[in-house]
């Protein structure tokens, strides 16, 4: 597997940090894990035709996860249109509960031609799906009281990934730590100073990649004033050996992105001594390999 991360922000985009949106390829699908404002620019900006996203996945009805998600479908039925019958794909989403009926309101507002039709499959009862090379396993995540939010693990050639979106302080970790056993990578948010019901505290992305033996994470879901909060606490515990840095936080290309890549954060080598490294690694048009 790999992933591409075409926004590892939040609501409030930067030039070089937009909203959630995480592209990943398998053997045979190109998969989306969320889609928020913004993704379609990005993918077309990637040279990643939007008619190439096999599947779906949405946490939860923020716009920074979602916006663009039913966009993407109307921008294909418009592209399929250019190339004379070519016949529209069935896209399958996974979503929280009530994902199909956001689609039926969206559509009395952005798309109300009713002859126009797209055939769509909304899977939202959290459970266990096959789908091209992948078992994915949704669950339901602590986000917001006002409508549910999901989470999703991905297994492809052996490889897992672990996403669960926004995630609550108060979620039960060791439900997580279950869910992400092992994972070789795990995307999450370190999105709060302190617990809080909506958000994870960085703190708590540490317990779970440790407990769990996850063996690469990466935070997302930055706020631009948190890069310095993530970098301190990262840099500032002396359980970790540094890792490459980049040559300069400041860089002409536009796409770039900072991400803060922890591999193996809690394990222990053969000696019983454990070893940290941290890279922070550039990514914007280059992929990470899930190894
Ligand atoms: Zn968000
Ligand atoms: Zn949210």
């Amino acid at each position: 597997m790999k992933l591409t991360i075409l926004g590892s922000g939040t609501l409030y985009p930067k030039k070089d940090r937009k909203p959630a949106a995480f592209l990943l390829k398998t053997e045979s699908a190109k998969f989306l894990l969320d889609c928020g404002f913004g993704t379609i620019a990005r993918l077309v900006e990637m040279q990643i035709d939007p008619r190439e996203i096999s599947g779906i996945f949405i946490s939860h009805f923020h716009t920074d996860h979602f916006a663009d998600a039913f966009s993407l479908i109307h921008s294909r039925f418009v592209a399929d249109l250019y190339e004379e019958k070519k016949e529209h794909r069935k896209i399958p989403f996974w979503g929280p509960r009530g994902t199909e009926e956001r689609y039926k309101n969206w559509r009395k507002i952005f798309w109300p031609e009713p002859a126009e039709a797209y055939l769509l499959e909304f899977n939202e009862n959290t459970g266990e799906f096959g789908f091209e090379d992948m078992i994915i396993r949704t669950f339901v995540v602590r986000h917001v009281p006002y409508f549910e939010s999901v989470g999703i693990r991905i297994e492809s050639a052996g490889k897992v990934l672990i996403y669960p979106g926004d995630i609550g302080s108060n979620t039960d970790l060791r439900e997580m730590v279950e869910i992400s056993r092992n994972a070789d990578l795990l995307l999450i948010e370190p999105g709060s100073e302190k617990p809080t019901p909506n958000h994870f505290t960085i703190e708590q992305t540490q317990k779970l990649s440790g407990a769990a033996n996850v063996k690469k994470t990466v935070f997302i879901h930055i706020r631009p004033n948190d890069e310095d909060r993530v970098r301190k606490f990262v840099e500032g515990s002396d359980k970790f050996e540094m890792g490459k840095r980049p040559a300069s936080r400041q860089s002409r290309n536009p796409d770039f992105i900072l991400i803060f890549w922890i591999p193996a954060w809690g394990g222990n080598d053969k000696s019983g001594v454990s070893q940290f490294k941290i890279i922070f690694k550039q990514t914007p048009r280059s992929a990470l390999d899930i190894d």
